[in-house]
């Protein structure tokens, strides 16, 4: 069999611990025998950041900007913990996915990968959620402190040209605390956009929600910038039979538990966090999570949403052979694949990451799984544990089959 051809490189990130195990296993059995695959390779594991003091992540978001699709693996964001681990670090290097999400100007979107022996604890959800986070600002890049008497706060704005605007925050009769948060029209604007451009990318509906009821100004320069990029996209969303829908968080959480599912949840920075977390829950299990990077000009980068799998990597190094899901990051090479062929017009390489896509199912709905899997399997399906490797031989097998 001829191996399909690329035209133009993948940016491929590699990363650490269990993960790393994981995609080299992945690319042996399941895309090297199949594709003639052309990647631009960036090393982001933890020790060859620290040794081109993290210019390769940067090098690394900037291919990505010029080849438009990139896949990456997850990597460790070292903590103080970390920095003991490994006495070699010479600096506590920021979380790789920060850098790149900033430069890349980008939107991260999380889906679960639903399969039919795992029901969702909601019950009448049918199809994947997808939530959309904004990362930039309120509470997250916010100012606090405490005060012990009673006395007056307030806040105030100096422009450029020296204009300044001033409010009383609150007169308070004792000790209080107070916050700062702001955020910026840009960063809101780009959110917008790279939101309405992955709902017509995935031909999903978008959803999104504030309370901009209560806090009228800031909540409503959400939805009002929400409105003016949705000017650009109405026509698209029409002819695509798509909606966009805006409503209240309270009301949107009531009415997500109530639905089938399908369609795009887009956040605010802190819901987003609150609810992706409980999405994901709902839906199953964190190694069945992915995560899309889309930058308002529709650059993507391929991840999975779980971490390197810590526990998992010290269990290998001893000898053992775990049972560490591989499918989020399966999906991640699958999804950038298909990126890449729809983008550059390679139809095979198109169907080759679908028909990657469906060995996965067809394996895990014959029953062979991971162990994380294996306890949710719903009453009626039977389930065998098996290491990751078993599993992706089970899936390669599969896939020759199609490809045949
Ligand atoms: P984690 O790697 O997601 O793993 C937490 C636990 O979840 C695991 O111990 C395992 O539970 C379960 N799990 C996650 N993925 C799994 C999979 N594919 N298969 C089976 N079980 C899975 O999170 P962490 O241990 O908190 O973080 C480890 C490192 O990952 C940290 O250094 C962190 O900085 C990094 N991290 C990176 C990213 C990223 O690059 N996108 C995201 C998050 C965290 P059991 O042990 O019970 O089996
Ligand atoms: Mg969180």
């Amino acid at each position: 069999m001829d191996k399909i051809r690329m035209t133009t490189p993948l940016v491929e990130m590699d990363g650490d611990e269990m993960t790393r195990i994981l995609w080299q296993m992945i690319k042996d059995k399941l895309i090297l025998p199949f594709v003639d695959l052309k990647t631009e390779y960036y090393d982001l594991g933890l020790l060859h950041r620290n040794e081109t003091k993290d210019q390769v992540t940067v090098d690394a978001a900037n291919a990505t900007k010029k080849y438009g699709v990139a896949v990456k693996c997850a990597t460790i964001t070292p903590n103080k913990q970390r920095m003991e681990e490994y006495p070699q670090l010479t600096e506590m290097w920021k979380s790789p996915n920060g850098t790149i999400r900033s430069i890349l100007d980008g939107t991260v979107f999380r889906a679960p990968i639903c399969i039919d022996a795992i029901k969702p604890v909601v019950k009448n959800w049918k199809k994947p959620i997808t939530i959309a986070r904004h990362a930039y600002g309120d509470v997250y890049k916010s100012v606090d402190f405490h005060t012990e008497e009673p006395g007056e706060c307030t806040m105030t704005f100096k422009g450029v040209s020296g204009e300044e605007h001033t409010v009383c925050v609150q007169k308070v009769d004792g000790p209080a605390v107070w916050q700062g948060a702001h955020n910026k029209d840009k960063s809101i604007r780009s959110f917008a956009r790279a939101c309405f451009q992955y709902a017509v990318d995935t031909k999903q509906d978008l959803w999104f929600s504030t309370k901009d009821t209560i806090a009228k100004i800031y909540d409503g320069n959400f939805k009002k910038i929400f409105e003016e990029e949705f000017e650009g996209y109405k026509a698209k969303f029409e002819e695509l039979g798509l909606t966009y829908f805006y409503t209240l968080i309270d009301d949107a959480v009531a009415r997500v538990i109530r639905s089938e599912g399908g369609y795009i949840w887009a956040c605010k920075n802190y819901d987003g966090d609150v609810m992706s977390d409980m999405v994901s829950t709902a839906f199953g299990s964190l190694a069945m999570m992915t995560s899309v990077l889309v930058s308002p000009d529709g650059t993507t980068e391929y991840e999975a949403a779980h971490g390197t799998v810590t526990k998992h990597y010290y269990k290998y190094l001893k000898g053992e052979k775990t049972s560490t899901n591989p499918m989020a990051t399966i999906f991640a090479w699958s999804g950038a694949l298909k990126k890449r062929g729809e983008l550059d017009g390679i139809a095979a390489l198109t169907a080759f990451g679908e028909k990657l896509e469906e060995a996965c199912f067809d394996t895990l709905n014959a029953g062979i799984m991971t162990r994380d899997l294996v306890g949710l399997v719903d009453e009626g399906f039977t389930a065998k544990a098996v290491t990751s490797e078993e599993f992706l031989d089970a899936v390669a097998q599969r896939l020759q089959e199609k490809l045949a």
